[in-house]
């Protein structure tokens, strides 16, 4: 059938499609690391100050969160053997899910086995075609896939900003009452936002947002990703922080940040978590995490909610204003462990990493897709684990490169 010459090989194709990403800077490697997550990392034959990290407590390579995890491995075994419904749900899972409910003050939690797959399993349960979901511009990739997947109708709007996530809602109630009128099931509207932007390290206005919720009959799920242990009362996210989780219908957060382990969850009613236990596809059709990951994100969240989590958010603070004093920068209000330097076009970003490497300091280089293209920058985070002399020795050799940070243009 047709001419053979023109149909593609997959080597010759792929290779053609590489050399794409290579012209315009977005080639992705993997890079080994030869030790644990630390402050320090080996990178082939050189230890280097770590500046990449989410684990923003040092918790991941904490004696007694690592100990939970290898008893666990010793007790329940290595694997799950079965999905949550088969035979896969274990003592650590229920364990987690009640202390997860317990510090997010709802009435119930259900973990997956990564955010990923948690944003995705529960936006495709909850909306569908008929439906619209709201995002906002720099919701991270895994809730624009998610709200892609559903089917629904997907509008976004500029980031934080409240004016058009208004303007889209009338326009969202517009549809649901022309749908009424015609006797057909009025659409869900779900609202989608972070509390602490992955890329940016900013924060959502969730109270006016929850406001604009509860005018327009939406529904709102926040991402507490890069929160979760670090604001708030006792780590409990923004949302508490900002007394505004008990008007949220979905929170959610990762294990694989602050928590040190891996895995994602959803906070909320019992409903709303029975009836993900049903629909989310990601958690049915999936083996339960293993129990080593459960037990060692439990741990975890104990020291998170403790004295000793109030000391390390403590010391984060401490570390992230001396580092906006030494780049000149004023503190945000609410003050988180990203700290972005946006450069803009990528090569820039990816010539200053290759710099700071060079100066013994690992910071990525953050490249669209994962932000806007032109929106280049080094996502340098922040941890208590880090001394205040590593943070002086980052800030010099920034100051050293003369980096110079671009407007923002994403
Ligand atoms: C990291 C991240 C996720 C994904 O979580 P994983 O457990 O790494 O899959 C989801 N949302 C946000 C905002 C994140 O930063």
């Amino acid at each position: 059938m047709g001419d053979s010459a023109a149909i593609m090989k997959l080597e010759e194709e792929l290779t053609r499609r590489l050399a794409r990403l290579q012209e315009q800077g977005l080639y992705r490697t993997l890079r080994e690391v030869g030790s644990a997550q630390g402050p320090r990392l080996t990178l082939g034959n050189r230890t280097v100050l770590n500046f990449g990290s989410n684990d923003y407590l040092g918790l991941a390579g904490d004696p007694r969160v690592r100990e939970a995890a290898a008893e666990a491995a010793r007790h329940w075994g290595a694997g799950s053997g079965a999905s949550r419904l088969v035979c896969g749900n274990l003592e650590p899972h229920v364990r987690l899910e009640s202390a997860l409910a317990e510090f997010k003050k709802t009435e119930a939690a259900l973990t997956f086995s990564s955010g990923y797959t948690t944003a995705v399993g529960t936006l495709c349960a909850l909306a569908g075609k008929d439906d619209i979901v709201i995002l906002d511009k720099r919701a991270h990739a895994c809730l624009v896939d998610g709200a892609r997947l559903s089917g629904a109708r997907l509008r976004v709007f500029a980031h934080n900003d409240l004016e058009d996530l208004e303007h889209i809602l009338k326009w969202a109630a517009d549809v649901r009452a022309r749908r009424v009128q015609a006797g057909t099931a009025p659409p869900v509207i779900l609202i989608v936002t972070e509390s602490v932007f992955s890329m940016d390290g900013d924060t959502a206005p969730l109270r006016k947002i929850a406001g604009l919720k509860d005018a327009y009959d939406a529904w709102l799920l926040v991402d507490e990703a890069h929160a979760t242990g670090l604001l708030g009362p006792a780590g409990a996210g923004l949302a508490a922080e900002l007394d505004a989780h008990a008007r949220i219908e979905v929170l959610m957060g990762t294990l694989g940040k602050a928590l040190g382990s891996a895995g994602g969850f959803i906070c909320g009613s019992r409903t709303l978590i029975d009836y993900l236990v049903n629909r989310a596809r990601s958690f049915i059709f999936s083996t339960a995490p293993v129990p080593a990951a459960a037990a060692a994100a439990a741990a975890a969240l104990e020291l998170v909610r403790g004295p000793e989590g109030e000391e390390l958010r403590l010391r984060l603070k401490q570390r992230v204003s001396q580092f906006q004093a030494a780049l000149g920068r004023p503190n945000l209000e609410i003050p988180t462990a990203i700290v972005p330097l946006v450069l803009g076009p990528a090569e820039e970003a990816m010539r200053a990493a290759a710099e700071l490497l060079e100066a013994g300091i690992y910071v990525p280089a953050i490249r669209y897709p994962a932000v806007a293209r032109g929106a280049a920058r080094l996502r340098i985070t922040l941890s208590a684990a880090h001394s205040a002399e590593d943070v002086g020795q980052l800030a010099a050799a920034i100051r050293r490169l003369q980096l110079q940070p671009a407007r923002d243009g994403s």
